[in-house]
């Protein structure tokens, strides 16, 4: 193995792989990106499915790269997870979410903004006291806010979590339970957690049309959100047909590119003003 003399000699190990090395300035990349204003919050508008009305909506991270264009964070969250940047993104995501909901409050808008915790923000436990700060700061209430956790995301240390979670859930912040039916264990979970939300993955509810299976996955899903007392929001709806299949099975509440695709936050205003729901033929 190689000799490692400073944190310098770690930089220029020759003995170092291409792909750490990679990872090296990846991770300044990101952390240059973040000092630079790079990342922008986009939101998904959220709708409730029987009267179609704009209730919230999901804030989702995208890099604007000088350079390379706009980066999904398919390419980025999982290697922020890996080496803990993801606890700088989410903190930037809550405060940019913070400040978007004091800005719609501002025009009479009320919304319920959802964020996405990953597995090194659950086993932070600063992070309720720090979103406190932040809700006082803007002057906004935690009442306004869902945190979006996925069942992996508990697995890895489910007792640190849970007292997060509970941290968070004291609040007066909702959780959700994000891409529900993909991980494993969802029904210990889902009774031992402060949920107040069930989001049933984009992979059952795309194509719930054609697929028999599919929708009934979905309905016994809906079924058994509402059975434990919960929220069901359906994500991934892309035809008007799968709107309609949802408002039949009593879904609460949807969102997908049917709608809306997400979009920068300053055009969500104008995206609610020209909303029409769809209407029963
Ligand atoms: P997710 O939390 O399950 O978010 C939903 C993803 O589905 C988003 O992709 C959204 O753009 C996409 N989507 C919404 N409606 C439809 C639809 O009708 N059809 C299809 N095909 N896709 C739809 P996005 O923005 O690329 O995000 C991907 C994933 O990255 C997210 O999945 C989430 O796990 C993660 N992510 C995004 N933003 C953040 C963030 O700020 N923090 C963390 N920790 N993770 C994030
Ligand atoms: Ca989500
Ligand atoms: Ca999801
Ligand atoms: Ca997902």
């Amino acid at each position: 193995a190689a000799k490692i003399n400073s944190n310098e000699a770690v930089l220029y190990d020759p003995a170092l792989d291409k792909a750490s090395q990679q990872n090296l300035s990846l991770l300044s990349e990101l952390r240059r990106a973040l000092e630079c204003n790079e990342f922008k919050m986009f939101v998904q508008p959220k709708l409730r499915i029987d009267t179609g009305e704009f209730i919230g909506l999901e804030a989702l991270v995208r890099w604007e790269h000088p350079e390379k264009g706009m980066i999904y964070p398919d390419q980025f969250i999982p290697f922020s997870e890996q080496t803990g940047f993801i606890r700088a993104l989410t903190r930037w995501m809550l405060e940019q979410s913070a400040m978007l909901c004091r800005d719609l409050t501002a025009y009479g808008i009320n919304a319920k903004i959802s964020v996405n915790l990953s597995t090194r923000d659950l086993l932070d436990q600063n992070l309720p006291a720090k979103f406190s700060a932040m809700l006082a700061r803007y002057a906004v209430s935690a009442s306004s806010f869902c945190l979006e956790i996925t069942e992996s995301s508990i697995m890895d240390d489910p007792v640190r979590a849970l007292l997060t979670l509970d941290g968070l859930h004291a609040m007066g912040v909702d959780l959700s339970i994000d891409d529900f039916g993909t991980g494993y264990s969802s029904l210990a979970y889902l009774k031992r957690l402060p949920v107040d939300e069930l989001k049933i993955d984009q992979s059952f509810v795309m194509n719930m049309e054609s697929d028999i299976e599919d929708a009934k996955i979905v309905r016994s899903t809906i079924d058994l959100g509402h059975n434990m007392g919960l929220r069901v929001v359906a994500e991934g709806i892309e035809s008007e047909a799968v709107w309609w299949l949802l408002a039949k099975m009593g879904c609460d509440q949807g969102q997908g590119y049917f709608m809306s695709r997400p979009m920068p936050a300053a055009q969500l205003i104008g995206w609610i003003a020209q909303w029409v729901p769809p209407r029963m033929k």
